[in-house]
């Protein structure tokens, strides 16, 4: 008998007949004997239209309220996903997040877990009760509710699993597994077997929302075995998805370069004719940080005639609010000339641990694209990433091209 956490995302809960589905899956199961507790989210579509009635209402919404309204869709699919399973008889018992107690801190709309308390779950696994648990909310110590961020059920389901020991955490969702890069603008991609947990990381972080980054940092920090599997199989054509590992297979040949990621989700500022002197960056980014605005990837030009320009990216929900701190702040007060706000960017990225030992790969990936004329805005590297922003009309072309230069679209080679 093992404890087996699967999450459902929107997908694979989107209608009343995928819900049953579902409910049939867990009960399979949960006849050959495992323990179960089953996470979900919203049906999918159902989060973004409660966002943008959130908006019609009021322009700013106040976070707070925003994740008393948001949590309320996978409160219908736990309440549902219960009934699907009590109508084919299975014990089954659905919980909020604060009725579990998944205890987070008070950011509204990216909070964090810090504790999650086990024993109205492990009181219902001891009775043979399935647990089904709202994935992407919490609540904090004041009893607010909170919620983990866009595709934060995913970190739910982790969360769990490391909080309870779990024999193996599934992640169940629309595409049968982790593929080299998203198989929705490139049909040519391949899915992999196993990834490591560093590349899965990357590629999570880059973009790739098959599983939201904090899953993974979970999943790495508590040793969680980790699946990504399809709901739309059907029963005995099941494949096994794909394992995040954390060791790196030696029997394959580690390919230099095991996926393509890309995030549309990128707006450029440049801070032009900045004095070149020491603490420019941080009287620069320290308003950024302050106003709690994430930044990504950051530039400083060669200095020419005592100034210099200073770029950096951000999401774009957050580019007018850095716009205006740039402009207010950080313009008069370091003497700037201008600031530029580009939020037709995008990230294109090349993640491989193989990487490591093969020099060579930026100049390849640098030549792919100089061959299709994209032009590269920033470059950023690391031990196992190249990533470059580029106009978002490129992106596409920009993945496809760099995933034929890899060869991704060819079996790596078994020695
Ligand atoms: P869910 O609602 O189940 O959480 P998501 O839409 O959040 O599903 O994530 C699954 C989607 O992630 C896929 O439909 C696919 O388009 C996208 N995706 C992006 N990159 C990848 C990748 N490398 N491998 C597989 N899917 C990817
Ligand atoms: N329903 C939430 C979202 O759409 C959480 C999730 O699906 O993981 O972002
Ligand atoms: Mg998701």
């Amino acid at each position: 008998m093992a404890l087996i956490v699967q999450k459902y995302g929107g997908t694979s809960m989107g209608t009343p007949e995928r819900i049953r589905n579902v409910a049939r899956r867990v009960a399979r199961w949960k006849s050959q004997g495992h323990q179960m507790v089953v996470v979900v989210s919203a049906m999918s579509g159902e989060t973004n239209r409660l966002l943008s009635l959130a908006k019609e209402v009021s322009p700013a919404p106040a976070p707070r309220e925003l994740d008393v309204m948001v949590s309320t869709g996978e409160q219908v699919t736990i309440a549902l996903l219960a009934m699907a399973l009590q109508d084919i008889g299975v014990s089954a018992r659905s919980y909020t997040g604060s009725q579990v107690r998944i205890l987070t801190d008070n950011i509204h709309t990216k909070a964090r877990i810090l504790d999650i308390q086990d024993t109205n779950i492990r009181r219902d696994l001891d009775a043979g009760t399935v647990v089904i648990v709202a994935g992407f909310q919490g609540v904090d110590e004041q009893g607010n509710i909170t919620t983990l961020g866009r595709g934060g059920s995913d970190t739910s389901g982790v969360a769990l699993a490391a909080a309870l020991l779990a024999d193996e955490c599934q992640i169940y969702t629309d595409v049968d597994g982790v593929y080299t890069t998203d198989p929705r603008i490139v049909p040519e991609a391949r899915k992999l077997e196993r990834i490591t947990f560093e590349e899965m990381l990357e590629m999570a972080s880059l973009g790739s929302k098959v599983l939201q980054i904090r899953s993974v940092e979970f999943a790495g920090k508590y040793k969680v075995k980790l699946r990504v599997l399809s709901s739309f199989e059907e029963e005995g054509k099941e494949t096994s998805g794909t394992l995040i590992t954390f060791e790196e297979d030696r029997k394959m040949e580690q390919p230099i370069i095991s996926g393509i990621a890309f995030n549309r989700d990128e707006a450029k500022l440049t801070v032009l004719g900045v004095p070149d002197r020491p603490g420019i960056a941080y009287q620069i980014l320290g308003p950024i940080a302050e106003a709690s605005i994430d930044v990504d990837m950051i530039i400083q030009n060669v200095g020419h005639d005592g100034t210099t320009d200073f770029s950096f990216t951000v999401a774009r929900s957050e580019m007018e609010r850095a716009r205006k701190i740039l402009e207010d702040q950080v313009k008069p007060h370091v003497g700037a000339r201008q600031i530029v706000a580009d939020n037709k960017t995008c990230k294109v990225s090349a993640v491989g641990v193989g990487m490591r030992s093969h020099p060579g790969v930026a100049s390849q990936m640098f030549r792919t694209l100089a061959e299709e004329g994209i032009n590269i805005q920033m470059i950023s590297t690391s031990e196992i990433k190249i990533s470059v922003v580029v106009d978002e009309k490129y992106l596409e072309l920009a993945v496809r091209v760099l995933h034929k230069a890899f060869d991704l679209d060819q079996a790596p080679a078994q020695v």
